[in-house]
């Protein structure tokens, strides 16, 4: 029998909703009590996660995470921009910001992934604007000169080309974290590792980066 839902706002997703109420019934009920710790104790993650805001990449389902284990921030194609301590709005600056500060994380995760939207228009010489302010591609030219390089690797298929950006693009993020302050002291200290990875959305397959290398390799045989 379908349950009347009383007082929901007409046009609500409904997908939400069904997914909510499975949330309420199946969910909640075993973790009453994990939640009620996290509320009362607040939440003390030890990792920060920095991934894309494609809806195939979350970051709480590639890792199977539990609420209070990771903090996340998500922007287009998961970039750190530079140390900048001027300007207005700096979302990325200020979660990493609390994360470090605040949470005391420690570890950064820089996740990117494949089929990247993101990364896909920072390659397209001829993309157009999606609208007058351009925010997409403002943001996307933090990747610099980069973009237009690998795009003119001409014995590369499209596709090569894509992967080849995605992962430097996590590389240059951690490059980044390292250009503030609060991270390059701890991290100088040992207290803060950083690290990258990058999703296989159509494998499912995650693959880390060696932080010496800078080179990605699939987590599967380790894992094995
Ligand atoms: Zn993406």
């Amino acid at each position: 029998m379908t349950q009347k839902r009383p007082d929901v706002p007409a046009g609500f997703p409904a997908a939400l909703l069904d997914g909510y109420s499975r949330f309420r019934n199946d969910v909640m009920p075993q973790a009453r009590a994990q939640y009620l710790d996290l509320a009362k104790a607040g939440q003390k993650p030890e990792v920060m996660m920095i991934a894309c805001c494609d809806s195939r990449a979350a970051p709480e389902t590639i890792f199977s995470t539990a609420p209070g284990e990771m903090f996340v921030a998500r922007n287009v194609a998961n970039l750190v921009p530079p140390y900048k301590p001027t300007g207005e709005y700096h979302s990325a600056s200020a979660a990493l910001e609390f994360a470090v500060q605040e949470l005391k994380v420690k570890h950064i995760v820089v996740l990117g992934h494949g089929r990247c939207g993101g990364i896909k228009a920072a390659l397209d010489p001829d993309i157009k604007p999606l609208s007058p302010g351009d925010f997409i591609g403002k943001w996307l030219e933090m990747l610099g000169p980069v973009s237009e390089e690998v795009g003119h690797y001409a014995h590369l298929t499209q596709g090569e080309r894509q992967t080849m950006l995605e992962r430097i693009s996590v590389r240059r993020s951690i490059e980044n974290l390292k250009t503030f302050p609060c991270v390059s002291i701890l991290h100088d200290k040992g207290r803060l590792q950083l690290h990258g990875a990058w999703f296989d959305i159509a494998k499912g397959e995650l693959w880390i980066m060696d932080p010496e290398t800078g080179d990605f390799e699939p987590l599967e045989e380790a894992l094995a």
